[in-house]
């Protein structure tokens, strides 16, 4: 399906922007700390017309769904939110934006972690920014971004996956302090190849986790009486909180650590390293994994040609990332997927994310 076909009408402008995979910095950006993103080859394309009516009309591709909406009454479920809240977060802004049709197609996959929401908001609004010839940086976009899906589609993100869709792209790693906004473009570690793999399981405690270990994080910091555990670089300050805000603000800490080691430039093998520590971290302090998760892991760190793996995402299920040797990916994929689909043939099954899937 293409905007003519839907909207009998040419598009008047359209921009993509990509999802994104987290390499290291896991539950570190809602605490001011440090990221360590890369753009994934997948995309998000939002084509905008003018709708020759009142209304804006959305059409999603990939959720073969539409919705119409009037500009003057907020969009209350579903993907509509995302492109409502972009359009708003710009009128807030003094913009006005004309009734709009809008056409969205991507080969993000769509709630697997991956940031396709992000992805969504950054093409949506650089989309807007040329139909309406707006002024906006790329990091302006982002924190738009990051409001629009706050304050539109209720989910209290940080700034990473934003900045990551603004921002970074498949061959660099996008080294970022949350806090100032301070950003650099990495190479990738030498010889090394990015692999991501769908656990299968499904993220129900995703939420309720995410939100309560935000929770924990602010009692740690107030109680070490600092702004953000960001200000926190002494892993041995944490001995006197209370559990489990001892282990929270620990994996916090080291996390950061880790991302600040990797950042200088590391061999594949150490970054590896950092990543199978990362991921030891999210599961014994953070306590954010689950078996299955624990599992695709183990069986990626034992496999050869795989330089370190974790969890990535806010975790409960999800994905899993993997460093692996250059030009390996897909068959380290194929090797390791027939194992833990085997292994869990009645629960869940997993499949290849990066590279995709042919
Ligand atoms: P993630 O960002 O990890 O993929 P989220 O739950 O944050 O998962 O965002 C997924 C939501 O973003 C979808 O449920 C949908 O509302 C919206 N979305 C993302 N990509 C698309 C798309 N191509 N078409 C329509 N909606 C999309
Ligand atoms: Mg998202």
């Amino acid at each position: 399906m293409d905007f003519q076909q839907i909207f009998n009408d040419s598009p008047e402008v359209w921009a993509s922007a990509p999802g994104r995979v987290n390499l290291l910095g896991e539950h570190t950006d809602y605490n001011d700390g440090f990221v360590l993103p890369t753009a994934i080859p997948q995309q998000t394309t939002v084509y905008i017309g003018i709708s020759p009516n009142p209304r804006h009309h959305f059409y999603s591709v990939e959720l073969a769904a539409q919705v119409d909406v009037a500009p003057n009454n907020p969009v209350s479920s579903g993907f509509g939110r995302y492109i409502f809240g972009c359009i708003q977060v710009l009128e807030k802004l003094g913009h006005k934006v004309p009734p709009l049709n809008v056409l969205v197609t991507s080969t993000v996959p769509i709630g697997s972690g991956l940031s396709s929401s992000a992805a969504l908001e950054i093409a949506t609004l650089k989309a807007l920014r040329s139909l309406l010839e707006l002024d906006l940086d790329p990091v302006q976009l982002a924190q738009l971004g990051q409001q629009a899906e706050i304050e539109y589609a209720g989910v209290q993100c940080g700034i990473m996956d934003q900045m990551a869709a603004s921002l970074a792209d498949t061959k660099h790693l996008l080294f970022l302090d949350t806090r100032t906004l301070e950003r650099q473009l990495l190479p990738l570690p030498a010889e090394s190849e990015i692999l991501v793999i769908d656990s299968g399981i499904p993220r129900t405690l995703a939420d309720s986790g995410y939100n309560q270990r935000r929770a924990e994080c602010e009692a740690a910091a107030q109680i070490l009486k600092v702004p953000a555990l960001r200000d926190v670089t002494d892993v041995k300050q944490v001995e006197t909180l209370p559990s489990p805000l001892q282990q929270r603000a620990r994996h916090v800490i080291t996390e950061n650590n880790r991302v600040l080691e990797a950042s200088k430039g590391v061999s594949a093998q150490r970054f590896g390293e950092l990543m199978n520590a990362s991921h030891q971290s999210l599961r014994d302090d953070y306590e954010v994994s689950v078996a299955g998760l624990d599992h695709l892991v183990d069986l990626l760190q034992n496999t050869p040609a795989v330089w370190g793996a974790r969890l990535t995402g806010a975790g409960f299920g999800g994905a899993c990332v993997a460093l692996v040797k250059q030009g390996e990916a897909n068959t380290i994929g194929q090797t390791v997927l027939k194992q833990y689909n085997a292994d869990h043939q009645t629960e869940y099954q997993g499949r290849m994310l990066v590279p995709d899937e042919l």
